[in-house]
Formats: structure tokens, C-alpha cells, sequence
């Protein structure tokens, strides 16, 4: 016999244009139609674009385009590293694994967030370059302070880092620098880099909805020179669907499933930075609206410690992380859903062969933008030339050429 689907409630959103985009929601997404019968109720159109599952809308339109600039930019990037040189200033952003050691010191190093893929070489070129200034979001240095216990270079990096907080413009030689929120990873930032009258901007890897009760980014209203739009992420068809509920269904069906095949310990193995926090958000909020509602949700680990950063930061304003959440030790309760740091799975292995425990591998948890999200923000942002970095999608590369964007792939690209 045929099982149904198992149900999962979840809070609907409340009035106003959310609940409208909600009626749209057909296939996960809504069509060019619906958008521009939303458009004609008043709903702004960064507002809806994100969720616009049909190429024939996108391809009719129109970029916000801005002057070709006057300044010589030029860029180099490696993967999510780039290299920016203006005004004689060389600038390193995001020294990730492929960025090759600079052959001079830098004049400036700046990093848009705490993963791997984005620092990896940091704390190596600190030391080497130890005049070089260092800029990052205060969230991003608490991150990665998690790893500096045994890691002294890192120490020693994070201890001459300039710290800036959102918004803040901080004037270093001939350029200034401002951070703006990219959604993604708690301290994730788009950075704006602003030579005489001329900006660029950065976008690292983000999100426009929201991501482990973070609030999405805002597609910025400046004039730009040069974008610099990340594209990875991994799922490069992927329109997010109009609202967090139905991003979330894949992994929430997961754990219904599980739930009503009467499993009593649920293991969630996920990447404990980013991914594990979406995860809980996910669950805290179904459950809040009735959905696996005898289980308690665990975190373990690191994925504890980087949680609490996210509750202290944010238990405010964001509602998944208004209450403390419970924390797992040895051995695992028997019943609950635990997410825990993907690498320490094999430790429990055997817990995997208990009657009532239920292993989740790879759940589909997204934390990057989609491909409605790139073009929203591709289209969006105001700018002379886009670059898409870290990432290549044929789709994206496509669609935006038809409209008319003028974009930039780096021939370095990995
Ligand atoms: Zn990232
Ligand atoms: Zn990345």
C-alpha cells in the first residue's frame, strides 16, 4: 500500500506579503504571472524576484546597470579568493585554499566569513606578512576563535585582526571599507570597498532568505564598479521556494518519516558551521507548531558551541533561538533528534544498530543562495560589471547574458 507523505505542521507566515507569497506557492516556486500580479498589489520586486521559478520572466528583465567606471580595478581570483589591486593598493580577500602566497606583502587582507574554503591560508600569511592589516566582522573572529586553542599562528592573527561591525566604515590608507549582513553563516558579511568615488562589493557566500534564523541580505542600493556574486553552493537549478517553511520540507519529511515509523533517536550528522544551526531552526520551528512533538532536539559538540554563539547573538531578534537548547553527552540519550558534527559520527557507530535509532545522513539542509537568489541579486544590484566567482553555473552564465547583464567569468577559476 501506498504511505502518504507524513505531515508536518509548521507556523504558516503571518499576514501580510509573506502570507499573500504564500498562496503563490505552486511546485515550490511562483510563476512570471504571479509575480507581476504581486508586483501590481505593491510588493517590491527584491521583495519577489528571489522566488521566481520561470527563465522566460527573467530574460525580460532589465539589470540596474551603472557608468563604466574610471578607475583601473583589476581582480585575479582562486576559487573565493580574490586579489584586487586600485590606486597602487593590493587587496586580498578570503585566502582560501587555492590562493597562491602573494609575492609582496598585501596591503590589506579581508575575510567574509569564518568557513574553511574562504580562510584557509590565513593564519599562514598573518605570520608572513605581519604588517599587512587584517579586517573581519566580529562574529567571524568569535568563530574562528573556536579553532585557535591549539592553532597558535591563528591566535596570533586573530589578536591584531581589526574587528568591524556591520555598517561601520573604516578608512585604511587611500580606500574605506564597510561590511554589510550576506545571511549564510553568523558573521557573514558582503564587504564595500570604496576607492575616491568609485565602489566595489563583494558578496561571498550568501543567502537572501533566511538561513539558521538569520535574517537574509539585502541587495545592497549602491552604484557599483564591479560585483563580485559567489555562485556556490551546489544546488544550481534551485529557485528556494517563497518561504523557510517549504525550503525546509525535504529535511522535515525526513524526520516525519522516521517519526512515524516509530523511531526514538534520530541522528542528524551535519557540517557543525552553518548547516547544523539551519537544521535546528528547521526542527525548533516545526515543532513549535505541533510537528515530532516528543522528541527533544539535541546538540552536540561543536555544534553546541558554535549554536550558542548563534543564540547570543541573535536570541533577540530571531525566533529559533529565543530559548537555550538542550546539549547531549555521553552516552546519547535514547530518545531524541541529535545533530552532531558530521566528523564525529564514527564514534556511534554503533548506535546505528539499535531498533529504534534512525540514522540521517547527507539531509538536505542548503545554506547558499539559489539560483532564483543569484539572479535576484545579479539583476538587482546597480553595478558596471558583474564577475561571478567561486562557483560557475551554465544556467546562471546563460540567463544573465540573454537579459543583457554584462558579466565576467575569471579565467583562474577552479
Ligand atoms: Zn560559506
Ligand atoms: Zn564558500
Amino acid at each position: 500500500m501506498h504511505n502518504p507523505t507524513p505531515y508536518f505542521p509548521y507556523p504558516r507566515p503571518p499576514n501580510g506579503p509573506l502570507r499573500q507569497l504564500d498562496c503563490y506557492l505552486q511546485d515550490g516556486g511562483i510563476t512570471g504571472s504571479d509575480a507581476e500580479n504581486l508586483r501590481q498589489e505593491g510588493l517590491p520586486w527584491s521583495f519577489i524576484a528571489p522566488y521566481v521559478h520561470d527563465l522566460e520572466w527573467w530574460r525580460q528583465q532589465k539589470p540596474a546597470q551603472a557608468p563604466q567606471p574610471a578607475k583601473n580595478w583589476r581582480a585575479q581570483t582562486w576559487g573565493a579568493a580574490i586579489c584586487l589591486e586600485v590606486n597602487g593598493l593590493s587587496i586580498w580577500i578570503d585566502p582560501g585554499p587555492l590562493a597562491p602566497t602573494p609575492k609582496a606583502a598585501p596591503d590589506l587582507i579581508l575575510v567574509t566569513h569564518a568557513h574553511h574554503d574562504h580562510t584557509a591560508r590565513l593564519p599562514a600569511w598573518s605570520a608572513l606578512f605581519p604588517d599587512t592589516r587584517i579586517l573581519m566582522s566580529t562574529q567571524t573572529a568569535d568563530l574562528l576563535a573556536n579553532h585557535a586553542e591549539h592553532n597558535y599562528l591563528l591566535q596570533a592573527c586573530l589578536q591584531r585582526t581589526i574587528l568591524l561591525d556591520f555598517g561601520e566604515v573604516r578608512k585604511i590608507q587611500d580606500v574605506e571599507v564597510c561590511m554589510l549582513p550576506a545571511g549564510h553563516l553568523l558573521g557573514a558579511s558582503m564587504i564595500e570597498i570604496k576607492a575616491g568615488q568609485e565602489r566595489v562589493l563583494i558578496t561571498g557566500d550568501f543567502a537572501l532568505r533566511e538561513v539558521g534564523g538569520l535574517k537574509g541580505a539585502d541587495i545592497p542600493g549602491g552604484e557599483y564598479s564591479l560585483v563580485f556574486m559567489a555562485s556556490s553552493g551546489g544546488v544550481s537549478d534551485w529557485f528556494p521556494p517563497v518561504d523557510v517553511r517549504a525550503a525546509r520540507t525535504q529535511f522535515l519529511n525526513a524526520v516525519a518519516e522516521a517519526y512515524s515509523c516509530g523511531a526514538q533517536q534520530i541522528i542528524v550528522p551535519i557540517q557543525s558551521l552553518g548547516q547544523a544551526q539551519e537544521a535546528y531552526a528547521a526542527l525548533v520551528m516545526t515543532q513549535r507548531a505541533g510537528g515530532v512533538p516528543n522528541l527533544v532536539v539535541y546538540l552536540k559538540d561543536s555544534v553546541a558551541t558554535i549554536s550558542d554563539q548563534y543564540r547570543r547573538a541573535l536570541n533577540t531578534t530571531s525566533d529559533p533561538w529565543r530559548l537555550p537548547f538542550a546539549e547531549a553527552h555521553d552516552p546519547l540519550p535514547a530518545k531524541g533528534i541529535i545533530i552532531m558534527p558530521e566528523g564525529n559520527i564514527d564514534s556511534i557507530s554503533s548506535l546505528n544498530k539499535k531498533p529504534k535509532s534512525v540514522h540521517l545522513s547527507k539531509p538536505a539542509i542548503y545554506t547558499h543562495a539559489g539560483l532564483g537568489e543569484q539572479l535576484a541579486f545579479a539583476v538587482g544590484v546597480c553595478c558596471a560589471d558583474l564577475v561571478i566567482y567561486h562557483g560557475y553555473n551554465t544556467l546562471l552564465e546563460r540567463t544573465l547574458l540573454d537579459l543583457g547583464r554584462k558579466i565576467i567569468i575569471p579565467r583562474m577559476e577552479n
